[in-house]
C-alpha cells in the first residue's frame, strides 16, 4: 500500500499511557475529521475517530498500519464537537482519545457499519406525526402570560452577548423562562440543550418540556438509560432529528449540529462535576461550548455557585433577577430553634424540640404535609459497646459502618461491606451494644411512635433502591398519602409538593465547621432549596415555615437564611475566600494517588512535587490524606496546587504531566494517580 494518506485517529489508549491518544494510520482514501473508524492497536481492533490530518511529517503511509474499517454510515462528528473535546481534554489533563470515546454511547463503539446503517435508516423513517404540530400550537396558546420580570429577562436573554445568570428563588418562574427561550430557539430551527443535576429527581421538568413542545422531538441523556436507549437518543440528537436534549452532566458532550441554546438548571449543584476519569465540570464546559458557538447559555439558580456569582459581580456574566414568587407567594418564615435553651439532659434525647413537634402536629391536623431533612441515612451512624468501647468500624476503610435496623445490617457507605449486626460485642462479648447518634431510619421510627395515627414516610437512597420505588414514593406524597416525610437532601431537590407547609432541618450544624471549604456554601444552598419546598402553593405560602434546629443560632449563615438574603451571604463568603486565597480568587488542582500503603502514595506525590519547576505563581502544598483516607483497603493521599492565575496553573500542569507518566514506573505498588482540576473538595 504505497498510495494513500495518513490519518490521525483518536483512540482510547490505556489511561495515562505516554501516548496522547492520537495515533497515525494509513488510509486508502482521505476521510473527513470526525469519522468513526476501527483501527488495529496491538492485537485488537479498537473504535477511533479521525481527528485531524497530522501537521507533522510522520511516517509515510506505507510504514503505517491501515485502518481496519470505516463506519461510513454515521455522519462525522462536527468540528465544533471535536473542539469541545480538545479543550476539555487539555483543560482537565486527559487524553483526547480517552475523553472522545468515553463520552460516546457505549453501543456506538460496538456496532459495525452495516448494523449501524440499519439503525440509522429506522431512525430516519420514524415520523413525527403531523397532528402533533396542532397539539403544539394548542400548548403554546395555553402557556401563561409572562410577568414583568420574566418578560424583561427574556428580552435581555435575546440580546445577551455573554453567559446569563438567571437568579431567582424556587417558584419565581425560572423554568417558564427556559421554556420561552427554548421556544424562540426552536422557532429558528435550532436545537436546545437543557442540563439538570439529577433527572430522576426532576421528572416534572421533563414533563413540562414535553407538554409545551409536543410537535418537537425531545430526548433525554443520562446514566439511567439502557445502552440501546442511550444510543438511540444520542443518534437522534446527532442527526439533528431531536430538537430538545434534556440530560445530566454527560449530555454536555451531546453532538448537536444545530445547537442554539444551552440551559444549566441548578447550576450550583455539585453533581455537574464528574468525580472520576476526566473530572470535568459540565457547567463550565457548557459555558465554554456556548461561548465558542456564539449561542446563549442560561445558568439558573436560587443560590448560584460563588464562582458564577463572582463573575456576575465582575460583569463577565449578565445577572437577571426574578425576585418574586409567581402568584405573590412569600418565602416561608425561617424559625431558628435554639437547642442550647432546651434542658441540658434532654437536648440529645429529644426527638425534636417541642415547639417544632407542636408545629408538625398542627400541620397534620390541618391535612398539610411536613418535610424533615436529616443528612444521614441508616438508623444510626455507629454501633457502640459501652463495656469495652468497641465501635462498628469498617475493616477496609477509615470510616464507621452504619447500623441499618430494617434489615439488621452494618453497612459501610464507602466500600459497601454489609454484614449482619453481631448479637454481642465482637471484642468482649457484651450483649449490650447500642446505636449512637441518629439517621433517617431512626427519626422515622421515633416520629411514628410520637405521632400516633400519622403517616410517616422516608425518602433516601435506601428507601428508593428498587426500580420504580422513587416514583412510587413521590406519587404517594403528591397524592396526600403521607403526613410527614423524613429524608436526606434528596428531599430538597426540585419536587413540586403542593401540600407542604413546613420544612425542618433537624441537625444541619455539622456543615458549619467542616474542614471542606465549600461545606457552608452547600449547606446554604440546601437550606434555601429546602425552604423553597414549602408553600409552593401561593395560597398556603403565608403560613409556610422553615425550621432549623441549631446549637449556633447566631451564626451568620442562619442570619442570611432568615433574611432570605443570598447576596449578603455570598458577600460574606466571598470575603472569606478572598482572604484565604480560595476559589473563585485562586485556581486549584489536586494530584491524587492511591496505593496499598500510605507511604507509597506519599512517596509518589513527594517525587512529583520535586518535578515542579520552581516557577512563580504556583504553590505546591505537602501531601495529606483526604478526610476518608482508606477506602476498600486502598490508601489515598492528595497534594494541592494553587495559583492566583488559572492560565499559570494550566501551563504548569501541561508541562508537569508528561514527567508524572514516567515517574509512575518508578513507584511500584502505586495503584492509580490522577489530576483533578478545579476540585470540589480539598
Ligand atoms: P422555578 O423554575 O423558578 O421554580 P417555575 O417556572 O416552575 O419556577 O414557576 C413556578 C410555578 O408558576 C409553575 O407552576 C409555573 O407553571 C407557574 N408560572 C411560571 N410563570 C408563570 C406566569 N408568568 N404566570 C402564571 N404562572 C406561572
Ligand atoms: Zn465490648
Ligand atoms: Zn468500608
Amino acid at each position: 500500500m504505497t498510495e494513500g494518506v495518513v490519518l490521525s485517529v483518536a483512540v482510547e489508549t490505556p489511561r495515562y499511557s505516554a501516548v496522547g491518544g492520537l495515533l497515525d494510520y494509513a488510509s486508502e482514501q482521505t476521510l473527513p475529521p470526525g469519522t468513526l473508524v476501527r483501527v488495529p492497536l496491538g492485537r485488537r481492533d479498537m473504535p477511533g475517530l479521525v481527528w485531524q490530518r497530522p501537521a507533522h511529517a510522520g511516517l509515510p503511509p506505507a510504514e503505517l498500519r491501515p485502518l481496519a474499517a470505516v463506519v461510513s454510515s454515521l455522519p462525522p462528528l462536527a468540528d465544533e464537537w471535536r473542539e469541545l473535546i480538545d479543550f476539555a481534554a487539555a483543560y482537565y489533563q486527559r487524553g483526547v482519545g480517552e475523553l472522545a470515546l468515553a463520552v460516546l454511547p457505549p453501543d456506538l463503539r460496538k456496532l459495525d457499519d452495516t448494523r449501524l446503517a440499519r439503525r440509522l435508516a429506522r431512525l430516519q423513517r420514524d415520523p413525527v406525526a403531523a397532528d402533533r404540530a396542532a397539539d403544539e400550537a394548542a400548548a403554546l396558546s395555553a402557556r401563561p402570560e409572562l410577568n414583568e420580570e420574566q418578560a424583561a429577562a427574556l428580552v435581555a436573554i435575546g440580546a445577551a452577548d455573554k453567559p446569563v445568570l438567571l437568579h431567582g428563588v424556587t417558584g419565581s418562574g425560572k423554568t417558564e423562562v427556559y421554556l420561552r427561550a427554548a421556544e424562540e430557539v426552536l422557532q429558528r430551527g435550532r436545537q436546545a440543550l437543557v442540563l439538570v443535576p439529577e433527572i430522576n429527581l426532576t421528572p416534572q421538568l421533563e414533563a413540562r418540556f414535553a407538554e409545551r413542545f409536543p410537535g418537537h422531538v425531545m430526548v433525554s441523556l443520562h446514566s439511567g438509560l439502557t445502552p440501546a436507549q442511550r444510543l438511540r437518543h444520542w443518534l437522534l440528537a446527532h442527526l439533528g432529528r431531536a430538537d430538545l436534549v434534556l440530560g445530566t452532566r454527560l449530555a454536555v458532550f451531546a453532538s448537536m449540529p444545530r445547537l442554539g441554546l444551552v440551559v444549566v438548571d441548578e447550576e450550583h449543584d455539585p453533581s455537574f462535576k464528574q468525580q472520576e476519569g476526566a473530572r470535568y465540570s459540565a457547567r463550565d464546559l457548557a459555558v465554554w461550548r456556548a461561548h465558542r458557538l456564539g449561542v446563549t447559555v442560561l445558568l439558573g439558580s436560587a443560590t448560584p455557585s460563588l464562582e458564577t456569582w463572582q463573575r456576575a459581580l465582575e460583569g463577565r456574566y449578565l445577572r437577571l433577577a426574578l425576585d418574586r414568587r409567581i402568584g405573590g407567594g412569600v418565602m416561608p418564615a425561617v424559625k431558628l430553634v435554639d437547642m442550647t435553651r432546651l434542658p441540658r439532659e434532654t437536648q440529645q434525647e429529644r426527638v425534636l424540640a417541642p415547639p417544632l413537634l407542636g408545629a408538625i402536629t398542627e400541620r397534620i391536623e390541618r391535612g398539610e404535609q411536613s418535610l424533615l431533612l436529616l443528612n444521614r441515612r441508616g438508623y444510626a451512624p455507629v454501633l457502640h459497646c459501652s463495656a469495652c468501647g468497641w465501635k462498628s468500624g469498617c475493616p477496609h476503610c477509615s470510616a464507621w459502618r452504619v447500623f441499618h435496623k430494617a434489615d439488621r445490617t452494618l453497612r459501610c457507605h464507602h466500600c459497601g461491606l454489609t454484614e449482619r449486626v453481631p448479637r454481642a460485642c465482637p471484642d468482649c462479648g457484651n450483649l449490650d451494644i447500642a446505636p449512637l447518634g441518629r439517621g433517617t431510619e431512626k427519626l422515622q421510627e421515633q416520629l411514628t411512635a410520637l405521632l400516633p395515627g400519622a403517616r410517616v414516610a422516608r425518602l433516601d437512597a435506601d428507601s428508593t433502591r428498587g426500580a420504580g420505588e422513587l416514583q412510587q414514593q413521590l406519587g404517594a406524597v403528591h397524592a396526600g398519602e403521607v403526613d410527614v416525610l423524613v429524608g436526606t437532601q434528596m428531599l430538597a431537590k426540585g419536587h413540586d409538593f403542593r401540600r407542604v407547609t413546613l420544612v425542618a432541618a433537624v441537625n444541619p450544624d455539622t456543615a458549619l465547621f467542616s474542614s471542606d471549604f465549600r461545606a457552608p456554601e452547600r449547606l446554604f444552598a440546601l437550606l434555601m432549596q429546602a425552604a423553597g419546598r414549602a408553600g409552593r402553593d401561593a395560597t398556603q405560602a403565608a403560613r409556610s415555615e422553615m425550621w432549623v434546629q441549631t446549637w449556633h443560632p447566631r451564626h451568620p449563615l442562619y442570619a442570611a437564611l432568615k433574611a432570605h438574603d443570598y447576596g449578603a451571604y455570598a458577600a460574606a463568603q466571598l470575603a472569606e475566600r478572598r482572604a484565604a486565597g480560595l476559589p473563585p480568587f485562586a485556581s486549584l488542582a489536586l494530584l491524587r494517588a492511591e496505593a496499598r500503603t500510605a507511604d507509597v502514595a506519599r512517596a509518589f506525590l513527594h517525587d512529583a512535587s520535586a518535578l515542579v519547576a520552581p516557577r512563580e505563581g504556583v504553590t505546591v502544598y505537602p501531601p495529606v490524606p483526604p478526610p476518608v483516607a482508606k477506602v476498600a483497603d486502598v490508601e489515598r493521599m492528595q497534594m494541592l496546587l494553587e495559583s492566583p492565575s488559572r492560565v499559570v496553573l494550566q501551563r504548569m500542569l501541561a508541562a508537569w504531566l508528561p514527567g508524572l507518566h514516567e515517574l509512575r514506573a518508578q513507584h511500584k505498588g502505586l495503584l492509580r494517580w490522577a489530576v483533578d482540576v478545579d476540585p470540589l473538595a480539598i
